[in-house]
């Protein structure tokens, strides 16, 4: 049975040129970028034309770019670097719907003692840039807020906040796991001092990331020990995968143009066709303000679980929430700060693409999800009373 991939916002598949790029440097040229020898330090330049193609994609400058592990250590790096260059200032500000790579690091600073406000979001998941700016004070050390959501696709205004944090000098982090190679985005002009990215969110592979520093920011590494990254991040470089991050980075910026509205279009026809096929349905998220390739619609009286399985069936993978928080049936954190209702919270799927989905498969997907629908409705006992008009939708 053929795949077809609708979880993209989980993972990504890794793009067949970024694997024939990195392979040779795993089978072959597997020397270490800091021997004194050619064998091994050969390495170092191919190191470096990747940190330079990363720091295209973003409109950084190479040196502001720092390699790690994934966006989790990313984002983990950020928010330690910034509480430890501020020691005077105890207070963190983040929101409700971050990724719990940053929402759970914050929880933990909070155990240590910080003060965190975690700001709330409207019904369509934006933020009340005057919530944080009244947030905001002179303890405040850092902003945390995600460029866009990986639930929803929700892009935060973070032009607007950077600008108001610049004038109270508050260190500002973006995560960018879900944005960079998705939309545009260039650091000289947006006023953020630290962005996280990984590899996997943009067709390179797992285990390696990066995190945009600002030249001039005070900067405390996080993981210790030789000198690799200028001694910003040590541990022997994974070398074939941060060429292969250099490579996905191209290719992004090479096919960033085509793929908005590609990915737009696909995924609006995805969702019209849904909207109108599967009544009780209903998008989630900031419709004017959403990445390309993502929507997370709720289909009440459904569970979203049942509606996966009946997907996999027909090889069709998409994802009930976030994909790190699959395997436990928590409604998702990011809906409910939304007030989403209880019922649509469980029956939401995302669906999320990449430049490698077709108009085929988005036909087979609007195809099947009215059956699967109408039958999980047949099958539930809520979804029998609705049908036969004994519940009344909102
Ligand atoms: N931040 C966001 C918004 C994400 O979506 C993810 C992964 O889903 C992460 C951070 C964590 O990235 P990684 O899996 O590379 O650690």
């Amino acid at each position: 049975m053929m795949t077809l991939y609708f979880d993209n916002n989980a993972t990504t598949p890794v793009a067949p040129e970024v694997l024939d790029e990195m392979l040779p440097y795993l089978r072959d040229y597997y020397g270490n970028p800091s021997s004194m020898h050619t064998f091994g330090g050969q390495l170092h330049r191919k190191v470096e034309e990747a940190r330079a193609r990363v720091a295209q994609l973003i409109g950084a400058e190479p040196e502001e770019i720092i390699f790690t592990s994934c966006g989790t250590e990313s984002d983990n790096t950020a928010l330690m670097s910034a509480v430890e260059s501020l020691p005077g200032r105890r207070h963190i500000i983040t929101t409700r719907v971050e990724h719990p790579a940053v929402l759970n690091f914050c929880k933990h600073l909070a155990r240590k003692g910080y003060r965190v406000t975690f700001l709330p979001v409207n019904n369509y998941g934006q933020l009340s840039i005057d919530a944080l700016l009244k947030a905001a004070d002179e303890d405040t050390a850092v902003v945390s807020v995600m460029y866009a959501n990986n639930e929803t696709g929700n892009i935060f205004p973070i032009m607007q906040i950077g600008e108001v944090l610049r004038e109270k000098r508050i260190v500002f982090h973006t995560d960018a796991v879900q944005t960079v190679g998705k939309i545009a985005i260039d650091v000289k002009k947006l006023p953020v001092d630290m962005l996280s990215l990984s590899g996997h969110k943009l067709h390179a592979p797992k285990g390696i990331g990066a995190l945009f520093v600002r030249k001039g920011m005070r900067f405390f590494p996080y993981i210790i020990g030789g000198h690799q990254e200028r001694g910003r991040r040590a541990g022997t470089e994974n070398v074939a995968s941060i060429i292969a991050l250099g490579k996905a980075c191209e290719l992004a910026m090479q096919k960033l143009n085509d793929e908005v509205p590609y990915l737009t279009r696909l995924r609006d026809k995805l969702e019209t066709a849904l909207l109108q096929s599967c009544p009780d349905a209903r998008v989630n998220g900031d419709a004017g303000s959403r990445l390309p390739n993502t929507t997370n619609i709720s289909f009440e009286y459904v569970e979203g679980e049942a509606i996966l399985l009946r997907l996999n069936e027909y090889g069709i993978c998409a994802s009930s929430g976030s994909a790190c928080a699959s395997g436990s049936l928590e409604p998702s954190h990011v809906l409910r700060a939304m007030g989403v209702p209880f019922t649509a919270i469980h029956g939401s799927i995302r669906f999320s693409l990449s430049r490698y989905n077709t108009e085929a498969e988005v036909e087979k997907v609007t195809e099947v999800m009215p059956q699967i629908i109408t039958l999980l409705r047949q099958l539930s006992p809520f979804g029998r009373d609705k049908i036969a008009g004994n519940i009344k939708c909102p």
